[in-house]
Order: structure tokens, then sequence, then C-alpha cells
């Protein structure tokens, strides 16, 4: 049986008080309990230490795309590592194109050289793109397309546990087809119904026909989708900060 915790459901303006998304899974694989990390943004960390764990922890991280509400927390990290968990080994980092360079660049620019010196310690890249696959543990990732920017790409990951995850973008079916044969899918929702381009509303997900009220999540979300559950929580549920599923 594995465990997904919210660690943070709401969009890069945390509305209604709601931590940037960010997932966290216990899972058991081949007999060793290991912890994966979905999106980190600059209010990942506390919500991580407030479930109890600590960057030393974390066996994996994946990050959906390349915008500062899912990756920037990366930065904090690095700081941790240098100064708090000194690890032994590097997290492996499953990340879009581009993202080494890119963390490297926000390191040396807003830390000392010292600092961005500690990035190959902290993590282990994989960067990955989107019609391609990779197997770490016994865990099978599938890369689907995503219409976002900054090297967006949707997940299917199947093996010790089964979750689809869109990250941001507009809706996309093919790709949201293959997020369907996941146990469990976490699928954003910027808005109720207001169209804001790369991105989904709750009125798209309704419109697909979506009827999975136990399995299926919207997050990312801002106040006009939280205000409006009545409409779809017999299709789908509202995820909500520190919420667990067993799955
Ligand atoms: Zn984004």
């Amino acid at each position: 049986m594995s465990k997904l915790i919210f660690l943070g459901s709401g969009n890069a303006f945390g509305h209604d008080g709601r931590r940037h998304s960010s997932y966290l899974i216990e899972f058991e694989d081949k007999g060793k309990h290991r912890l994966m990390m979905m999106d980190c943004g600059p209010s990942t960390l506390p919500a991580l230490h407030k479930k109890g764990y600590s960057l030393g922890d974390l066996d994996l991280i994946y990050i959906s795309h390349l915008h500062p509400d899912h990756m920037l927390g990366l930065a904090l990290l690095v700081l941790d590592n240098k100064w708090i968990s000194k690890l032994s080994n590097p997290i492996k980092l499953i990340c879009p194109v581009g993202t080494q360079k890119f963390l490297r660049t926000i390191c040396e620019t807003i830390y000392s050289q010292d600092e961005a010196e500690v990035l190959p310690e902290t993590y282990e890249f994989i960067e990955t793109e989107p019609g391609s696959e990779y197997n770490l543990f016994s865990l099978h990732f599938q890369f689907l397309r995503a219409e976002h920017t900054a090297n967006a790409r949707m997940v299917a990951i199947k093996g010790a546990f089964s979750l689809g995850y869109s990250g941001d973008t507009s809706l996309v079916l093919e790709s949201l087809n293959v997020l369907l044969t996941c146990k469990i899918v976490i699928h954003e929702a910027s808005t109720f119904d207001l169209v804001i381009p790369n991105h989904t509303t709750i009125k798209d997900l309704l419109e697909v026909g979506i009827n999975r009220p136990n399995s299926f999540f919207v997050s990312h979300v801002d106040s006009s989708v939280s205000s409006n559950t009545l409409s779809f929580q017999k299709n789908f549920q509202l995820a909500e900060d520190d919420m667990e599923i067993k799955f």
C-alpha cells in the first residue's frame, strides 16, 4: 500500500492560503521504504518538515516544469543541504531538459559560488523530454505531451504504485487518456471556468466526462474552484493541503 500526501494544492498565488502544488508519495520498493516528492515550490520545504520528513529522507524528486511555483524550492533545498542536511548521496532529480543549467544560474545569482558548488552533491540530474520513458527503482515513467511553457510535460508512473500527474497544462486528450490508465490521477484545474492560456478549467474536465470521484484529484486551484465544489464533487475531488490518500 502506498500513500499520497498533498503538501500543497494551490497555484502560484496561494489563494485561500494554499501552498504551492507539491505531492509526496510513500511507497515500498523491493522491500525498501521509499519517498518521492513531485514538484517543489518555495512553500514546499516547510510542508515537508510538517510531515516529519527532511531532505535526507527523499529518494527521488520529480519536477513537472520550470515555473517558480513548481521548482524554485529546489534552490532552498541546496542551501539546506549545504548547512543542515549534508547529504552523503545526491537525490535523484527527474526534471525537464535545461534544469541543471537553469538551477546553476539561479544558485550562482542568489547565493555565492560556494553554495552553487553544492548543486552536484544535492541532485543527480536526470533530464527527460515528452515522448520518452525512464525506469528507476521498480518505477516506470512515461513522459507525455503537455500544452504549457517552461519545458512542461505530464507523467504516468507505474510499478510499485500507479499515478498520473498532469503538471500545468491545458487539456490534452491524448495525454489525459494515458493518465486515466493510472490508479490515481492528479490534474491541474487552475480556475472554474475562466480561460487562462495553457491551463485547464473545471469546466473542461466536466465536458470530457471525468467520472472518478475517489481517484481523480484536481489541484493547482484558485478560489473560484474551491467555492464551486458542489458542481463537480460527484465527478472528481478537490485536493487540499495535508490531505492523505492510501492507494
Ligand atoms: Zn506553470
